[in-house]
């Protein structure tokens, strides 16, 4: 049995050690020796003062101060530090959690009738405030979801689930298991985030090329809206008009709340090759990786770490290339040769290893950095090859200038996450030196600086980190005025009262003419 921690990341159980941080501090101090490290313990959560509740407590809904505060945000780095710092913010009045889909319908009911804003609610991961009741004047139920969990049916022939949207990462692999089936779907966030969540964010699995975005996992969605529940029909492809799964994968819980989906299956791979690859400099390594992303061999792995990622977090040298192929059905080493012939660097050995245990430390080490006053956040974006070399210029520069700026000094790093023919999505790490009571407002400089750039330079404000509260202006300046038009068109149809997370995706709650 383990507990969630109430501000940060995951389980009190597996935050860092204290050997563990002390040898990150003492990282951070032999690179930064003027940076003030004091460490800084969180606040007990029932000594924060919460506004009251306007919301009766009854067997729909939870009024319990430590629900309400868990259920307030999500779990970035503005999140984590405004938790450290005490600054609780906005609350949810009560949280409810459905059991079934009838429960969903009842609580959307009464909200309705009543004017209560309504949150849906999956792992609370979100990275971008997509959960967090800011801006908001009347009173707000948070639903989560985690009540509705199971894997209902399984199709072996066509190989697909039927799959409730409330369940968490690792009980839904255990409940596939048994069927000798995986959903293979790998994001970072994977033990602590729900189906559900990955589905209303578009979310981007481990896995580098093909099926990298839980979109392609989704055969069909079924949807409560406050007008009806929308089901699409399980086909395998259909050219059948826009597509229904289309508008509500990445809606963000502004247009109905998922409750359920049949989902595309794989059996587990049996066949595996990989290898690591240092390059003599970074446009070398990116070229390689670019004529892999265009062979048609489709690693499973192809994550670029450039110089300063691949010392951080595997120990290495120059710019290093984790490849892997995998496969449930033939031998893969013929495609792990090939691939290794498109690269003009030298296979290093153990690199893998180290990053992929780094990698799964990040999320602990950066909430045990921010307690010792460090800005240590991510930023990600996608873009097509042609453009790559001038967006990552501009958003080294913008991202050098900004830390200088606002912290005296700092790093950016950058690593490919998915890489697909036409372009990678490029993921920036961000290291400085904070001051500690202003580190929200300081990463907000940096954020807005580095999604000027990346925005500027024809990038995505995000390839899967979703819109949220957080990228709205962004999100607001990318998308075509006339699709926007479209999205409050049909939040206006779905959601009529703007009962759904408002302030996300739609700022506008009915259809109106579009904006010139
Ligand atoms: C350390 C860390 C690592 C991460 N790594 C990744 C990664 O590798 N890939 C990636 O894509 N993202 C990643 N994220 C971001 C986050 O985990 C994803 O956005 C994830 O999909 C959110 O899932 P969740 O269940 O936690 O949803 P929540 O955070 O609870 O909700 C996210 C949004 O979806 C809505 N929502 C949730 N459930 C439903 C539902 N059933 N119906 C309708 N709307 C719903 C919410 O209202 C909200 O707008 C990471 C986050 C952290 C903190």
């Amino acid at each position: 049995m383990t507990t969630r921690s109430w501000w940060g990341w995951g389980t009190v159980e597996d935050a860092v050690t204290p050997q563990e941080r002390q040898h990150l501090v003492d990282r951070v101090r032999a690179v930064l020796p003027d940076a003030d490290l004091t460490f800084h313990e969180p606040p007990a959560p029932t000594t924060l003062d919460l506004p009251k509740s306007r919301i009766q407590p009854s067997d729909l809904y939870s009024t319990d101060p430590v629900d309400r505060l868990t259920h307030a945000r999500g779990q970035a780095y503005r999140d984590i530090t405004r938790n450290l710092a005490g600054d609780i913010g906005p609350v949810p009045d009560a949280v409810a959690r459905p059991r079934t889909e009838q429960d969903v319908i009842k609580v959307l009911d009464h909200c309705g009738d009543n004017g209560i804003v309504v949150i849906p609610f999956g792992g609370g991961t979100s990275v971008v405030g997509g959960v967090e009741p800011r801006g908001i004047e009347g009173p707000v139920v948070t639903l989560d979801l985690q009540g509705m969990n199971r894997v209902l049916e399984v199709d072996p022939v066509s190989r697909a689930a039927r799959i409730q949207a409330g369940v968490l990462g690792p009980h839904l692999e255990a409940q596939l298991k048994p069927h000798g089936f995986t959903l293979r779907h790998f994001p970072q966030s994977f033990e602590f985030s729900t189906l559900g969540g990955w589905l209303a964010t578009r979310a981007g699995g481990h896995y580098a090329t093909v099926n990298t975005h839980i979109d392609d996992f989704a055969e069909s969605l079924r949807v409560v809206t406050p007008v009806g529940i929308s089901e699409s029909r399980r086909v395998p492809g259909s050219g059948a008009g826009p597509s229904p799964d289309r508008l509500f994968l990445g809606s963000e819980g502004t247009l109905g709340v998922i409750t359920e989906a049949w989902m595309r299956l794989q059996r587990p791979p049996a066949h595996r090759a990989g290898a690591s690859v240092r390059f003599a400099d970074w446009e070398r390594a990116v070229e390689a990786v670019r004529l892999i992303a265009q062979s048609g061999l489709h690693p499973a792995n192809c994550r670029l770490l450039d110089p300063a990622e691949a010392f951080l977090n595997a120990g290495e040298p120059g710019a290093v290339l984790v490849l892997g192929f995998e496969s449930a059905d033939h031998p893969v080493d013929g495609q792990l040769t090939r691939a290794l012939e498109l690269c003009d660097g030298e296979v290093v050995e153990g690199a893998a290893q180290r990053w992929r245990r780094s990698f799964l430390r990040m999320p602990y080490q950066r909430d045990a950095m921010a307690q010792h006053g460090m800005i240590t956040e991510t930023f990600e974006t996608a873009c097509t090859w042609d453009r790559f070399a001038e967006l990552h210029a501009a958003v080294t520069e913008a991202a050098t200038r900004v830390l200088g700026e606002v912290c005296g000094a700092g790093i950016a790093t950058c690593r490919f996450t998915h890489v697909y023919p036409d372009g990678p999505a490029p993921y920036y790490g961000i290291y400085a030196p904070g001051r500690w009571g202003s580190l929200t407002g300081q990463w907000d400089e940096i954020k807005a600086a580095v999604s000027e750039a990346v925005l500027n330079a024809g990038g995505t404000i995000t390839h899967h980190h979703a819109v949220g509260r957080d990228h709205m202006p962004w999100y607001s300046r990318q998308r075509p005025d006339v699709f926007g038009a479209a999205l409050a068109g049909a939040k206006a149809v779905l959601d009529p009262a703007g009962v759904l997370n408002p302030g996300v995706l739609t700022t506008r709650s009915t259809a109106g003419p579009v904006p010139r």
